[in-house]
C-alpha cells in the first residue's frame, strides 16, 4: 500500500500520520505537563527534518482553532451511521451499538467519548499497519470541508478508512469533531511553538498567519522576546476582517474591586446579555465576528449593514460591543437567545403584527474601539478610546448606541449600581479601569464583571409572599404589565393561637403583611407571563388615601407598589439574596440586597412562608456574621 494523496499535495516531504497519532496518545496518557511538552519536543524535532510546513502540523494539533476548515458537517451521529454502513456492521451488534449510543457505557467500556468508541468498534476491522501521511489527512480534511455532497463525503471517509488503523481512525474522528481531549490547552501548544504565538493568535485569530510569521523556537533555547526583538503585542499588525480575540473580564468580589484596580480611575457599565460582536468596516464592506472569531456576517449582515453605514462614521474601523434584540413594544431588551431567530427570520417592523418578530430590532451597544483609519488604537487608555468611540459613532436610539460610563469612586457606589442593575433585570455590571489599554484575549483585572451570584449569599433561600406589584415601562400589547413585585412577611400577633392559625391558613384575619423587599429578576419571560396571568384578576390599585390595612408599608410610604393583592390569593416566591441589610424603605426595617427569584412555589401558601419574626432572626444572624 502506498500513500494515496501525497503527490497531489502542496508539499513533498511529510510525516506518517501514525507518528502523529503516537504523539497524541502519549500526550494524552501522561498527565504531567513537563512530560507532555517533552513528547511535543521530540516530535517537533523529527517533524523539522521532514517538513517545514508547521501550519499543517499545528492545525491538526489545534483543530478547533482552524478557521480555514470551519466545519465538516459531520457529527458523531452521522459518523456512526457511516461506519455501520461502510463496514457492514450488524445493526444489533455491540460494535454498532457502541458507535450509535457512544454516550452510554457498554459492558466494561467507559461511555461518552466517540473516539474511543470508534477505536473499540474498529480494532478488529481495520488494517494493522497504516500508510497515511499527515499530508494525506490534511488533504482529506480540506476535501471534506469543501463539499456539501453526502456521497462525496462518504467517498473521502471511505478512502481514509481503507488505509488506516483503528488508532488512526480514533484520532481522525477527533480531529473532525475538533476536540482532541489531549489535556493540552491551546495556550500550552502555542506557547510551546513560540512564546509570542498566543499574542499573535489573539490578534489575527489565524493559525496560518501565526505559523508563517513565527518560526518555532523548539530546541533553540531562545526566548520569545529575544527572537522577536522584544516586540510587544501592539507591534503586531492588525488587519481589517481578521478578527481579534476580544478582551475579557475577570470575576472578582465586589469588596476587592478598588484594591485590585490600584487607584485607577474606575467606571461602571451595564453588563448586557446579548452576543459579543466585533464589527469590521471598510467602506461598504462590513463583517461581524463572534466571541470565538467566527464570521457571523451571514446572520447579521442583511439586517444590520444599513444601520452600521448610517451610524459608524469612519470608513475603516473595528468596533467592539454587544448585539442585542430590542423589543419596542415591551420596551426592553429581549432575553439572550432571540438574536439569531430575529436576524435570520426577517425584519420585525414590517409584516405581521401578530408575528413573533413584530416590533423587534437588532441593537448594537458599542463599548470599545480597536482600530480607526488604518491605525490600531488598542494602546490608548480606555478613557481615550471611549472619547474616540464617541467621535466614531452617530448614536441612534435602540439601534446603535454607546455603552454609558457611570462614574464610580467607592464600593458603596458599586453596590448601588449592582442593585439598580438587578432591578432592571440586567445580568450584573462591568467595572473598567479607564487607564488601561485593550489587550486581546486577556482576562485580567482591567475589566471586572460582577454578578449577584458571585457574592456570598445570605445562606438559606427565603420563601416570601407577593403583596404588591409594579408596572413595567412598556407600552401596548406586552407593556404596561406587572413586571416587579413587592414581597412581604406576615406579622402574626402574639394573641393568635398558632395551632389554630396553622389550620386556617386560608384566612388572613388579624394578620398584617409587612413589606420586605422588591424583586424583578431571576424569572424567565415565560415564568413572568404565567405569574401575571395567575395574579391579574386579584390586583387592586394601591391608593395612599385608602391604603389597605392588610399591607403595611414603611412610613411615610417609602416603597409603595402600584397595585396590591390579598396574600391569601397570592403566590410565594423562593428568593436568593446576597445580604440582609437595615432599611428604612421597608416595614420590616430590613431588606434583601440583590434578591432573585429561584423558584415560584406553587406548592406553598403565605402560611408556609417566612414570617416577620423569622425575618428578624435571619437579619440578626446575618449582621452577627
Ligand atoms: P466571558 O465572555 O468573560 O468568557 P461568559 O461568556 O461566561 O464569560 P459572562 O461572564 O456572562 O460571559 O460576561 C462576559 C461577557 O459580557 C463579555 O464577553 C461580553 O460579551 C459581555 N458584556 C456585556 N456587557 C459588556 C460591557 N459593557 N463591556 C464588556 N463586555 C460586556
Amino acid at each position: 500500500l502506498k500513500p494515496i494523496y501525497i503527490n497531489n499535495y502542496d508539499y513533498q516531504k511529510t510525516v506518517p500520520f501514525k507518528a502523529f497519532c503516537d504523539l497524541l496518545d502519549k500526550v494524552t496518557t501522561d498527565t504531567k505537563h513537563t512530560v507532555k511538552k517533552k513528547h511535543l519536543s521530540v516530535f517537533f524535532n523529527h517533524f523539522k527534518e521532514a517538513d517545514q510546513n508547521y501550519f499543517q502540523l499545528i492545525r491538526l494539533l489545534l483543530p478547533h482553532l482552524d478557521k480555514e476548515r470551519q466545519t465538516y458537517g459531520l457529527k458523531e451521529k452521522t459518523l456512526a451511521k457511516f461506519y455501520v454502513e461502510i463496514l457492514n456492521i450488524a445493526n444489533n451488534s455491540i460494535d454498532a451499538s457502541r458507535l450509535i449510543n457512544y454516550r452510554k457505557p457498554i459492558s466494561n467500556d467507559i461511555g461518552g467519548d466517540f473516539g474511543t468508541a470508534v477505536y473499540l468498534s474498529l480494532r478488529n476491522r481495520c488494517i494493522t499497519k497504516g500508510c497515511l501521511s499527515m499530508a494525506d489527512i490534511n488533504l482529506s480534511l480540506d476535501q471534506l470541508n469543501s463539499t456539501f455532497d453526502r456521497k462525496e463525503k462518504v467517498r473521502i471517509l471511505k478512502r481514509i478508512l481503507r488505509f488506516s488503523t483503528a488508532q488512526e481512525q480514533k484520532w481522525y474522528v477527533r480531529i473532525i469533531l475538533k476536540d482532541l481531549k489531549t489535556g493540552l490547552s491551546e495556550k500550552s501548544v502555542l506557547n510551546f511553538y513560540h512564546p509570542d504565538a498566543m499574542s499573535h493568535f489573539n490578534i489575527s485569530s489565524n493559525l496560518r498567519t501565526v505559523c508563517e510569521n513565527l518560526k518555532p523556537l523548539i530546541g533553540t533555547n531562545q526566548t520569545g522576546a529575544a527572537n522577536s526583538g522584544g516586540r510587544s503585542i501592539y507591534d503586531i499588525e492588525i488587519k481589517l476582517f481578521q478578527p481579534l480575540k476580544p478582551m475579557l473580564a475577570n470575576r472578582q468580589p465586589i469588596n476587592s474591586v478598588f484594591s485590585i484596580m490600584e487607584g485607577g480611575q474606575v467606571v461602571v457599565e451595564t453588563k448586557y446579555d446579548g452576543e459579543r460582536i466585533q464589527i469590521h468596516r471598510d467602506g461598504d464592506t462590513i463583517k461581524y465576528f463572534s466571541r470565538n472569531s467566527n464570521d457571523s456576517t451571514y446572520i447579521y449582515g442583511n439586517m444590520f449593514n444599513s444601520v452600521v453605514k448610517e451610524c459608524v462614521i469612519p470608513e475603516k474601523c473595528i468596533i467592539d460591543g454587544e448585539l442585542l434584540v430590542w423589543d419596542s413594544i415591551a420596551q426592553k431588551f429581549e432575553d439572550f437567545g432571540k438574536l439569531k431567530t430575529l436576524a435570520l427570520g426577517g425584519n420585525g417592523d414590517s409584516g405581521d403584527p401578530l408575528g413573533a418578530n413584530f416590533g423587534k430590532q437588532l441593537c448594537f451597544i458599542a463599548f470599545d474601539v480597536i482600530y480607526v483609519k488604518d491605525q490600531s488604537v488598542m494602546e490608548l487608555p480606555l478613557s481615550q478610546r471611549y472619547f474616540l468611540l464617541k467621535r466614531c459613532v452617530n448614536q441612534k436610539a435602540k439601534s446603535f448606541e454607546i455603552s454609558e460610563h457611570k462614574p464610580c469612586s467607592s464600593t458603596a457606589d458599586l453596590v448601588n449600581y449592582l442593585d439598580v442593575a438587578i432591578m432592571n433585570r440586567d445580568e450584573g455590571i462591568m467595572v473598567k479601569n479607564l487607564n488601561t489599554c485593550y489587550v486581546p484575549g486577556e482576562r485580567k483585572d482591567k475589566w471586572i464583571k460582577i454578578k449577584p451570584e458571585y457574592i456570598d449569599g445570605v445562606g438559606d433561600d427565603l420563601d416570601l409572599v407577593i403583596i404588591g406589584g409594579y408596572y413595567g415601562s412598556g407600552v401596548g400589547r406586552r407593556g404596561g404589565t406587572i413586571s416587579h413585585f413587592l414581597l412581604g412577611v406576615p406579622f402574626i400577633p402574639d394573641d393568635i393561637d398558632f395551632e389554630d392559625f396553622n389550620q386556617n391558613q386560608s384566612s388572613t384575619n388579624n394578620i398584617q403583611f409587612f413589606s420586605f423587599c422588591k424583586v424583578g429578576a431571576g424569572y424567565t419571560d415565560q415564568e413572568l407571563q404565567g405569574l401575571q396571568k395567575l395574579l391579574e384578576p386579584h390586583w387592586r390599585e394601591y391608593k395612599t388615601s385608602n391604603a389597605p390595612k392588610l399591607i403595611q408599608l414603611a412610613e411615610p410610604f417609602k416603597e409603595r407598589p402600584d397595585v396590591w393583592i390579598d396574600p391569601k390569593v397570592s403566590v410565594v416566591l423562593q428568593i436568593k439574596a446576597a445580604q440582609i441589610v437595615p432599611s428604612e424603605k421597608y416595614r420590616v426595617g430590613y431588606t434583601l440586597r440583590f434578591p432573585r427569584v429561584v423558584k415560584i412555589r406553587d406548592d406553598k401558601s403565605w402560611g408556609d412562608a417566612l414570617d416577620f419574626d423569622g425575618a428578624i432572626v435571619m437579619a440578626q444572624e446575618f449582621e452577627g456574621r
